[in-house]
């Protein structure tokens, strides 16, 4: 009997310190993903103010032309992503190291006229493993493969958490389908018309989500 009261209150300690202790780990990691958002923004900035005020093209796709301005190419990998490549696998494979944060789309002139003009604080990465992820069997962890919070870093150098949050459209056939738009990784004003367009919803019909 001793003994099942010894267990339960172990239990009991166990049930209250375990979420505390995790939770303090993921703050303690969103907290180091912060400063190596910090790093790679300002590396961006240094690259802009070297290059005629434009950032590296294609910088999705490829953080190299940051790297002379980088301490450190693990810099680029947050402590959060446990996938094998970092979640943004293409930059991974380009740089040989994991690469976990997502750039703003510098190849797409609508894109980027549209968000610096809508939005001067607007994002320049963002870093989607802090948030939950959909479990997949098949391919590469993938970008859309995670929700929820997301640490975005802006052009001003802050860090900010926020959600990730989609919108929803009404297909052809009448059913209404939740999608998260690209734009949405970078800054919080609505997405125009001009962009939605771009990122291939322009065949739905944006609606209010079901309640
Ligand atoms: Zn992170």
């Amino acid at each position: 009997m001793e003994i099942l009261v010894a267990i339960a209150i172990v239990l009991t300690i166990a049930a209250i310190v375990v979420p505390v202790y995790r939770s303090s780990i993921s703050q303690s990691k969103r907290a180091a993903c912060t400063v190596n958002m910090r790093q790679i923004a300002s590396a961006a900035q240094m690259y802009k103010r070297d290059n005629d005020d434009a950032l590296p093209l294609k910088m999705f796709y490829d953080f190299r032309p940051l790297l002379s301005y980088l301490v450190d190419p693990a810099l680029c990998k947050c402590p959060e992503d446990r996938t094998r490549h970092g979640v943004n696998f293409q930059a991974g494979a380009k740089l040989g190291s994991p690469v976990s944060y997502i750039s703003v789309l510098t190849d797409e002139p609508v894109f980027m006229e549209k968000l610096t003009q809508l939005d001067p604080n607007y994002g320049l990465i963002a870093c989607v493993s802090h948030g939950s992820r959909r479990n997949r069997t098949e391919g590469p962890p993938y970008l859309y493969d995670y929700y929820g919070p997301i640490l975005r870093s802006r052009i001003d150098s802050s860090v900010k958490y926020v959600n990730w949050t989609g919108h929803c459209y009404k297909k052809k056939d009448g059913s209404i389908e939740y999608h998260r738009l690209y734009w949405g990784l970078f800054t919080d004003v609505d997405p125009p018309q001009e962009v939605v367009d771009l990122m291939s919803a322009n065949e739905f019909e944006r609606v209010p989500c079901p309640e």
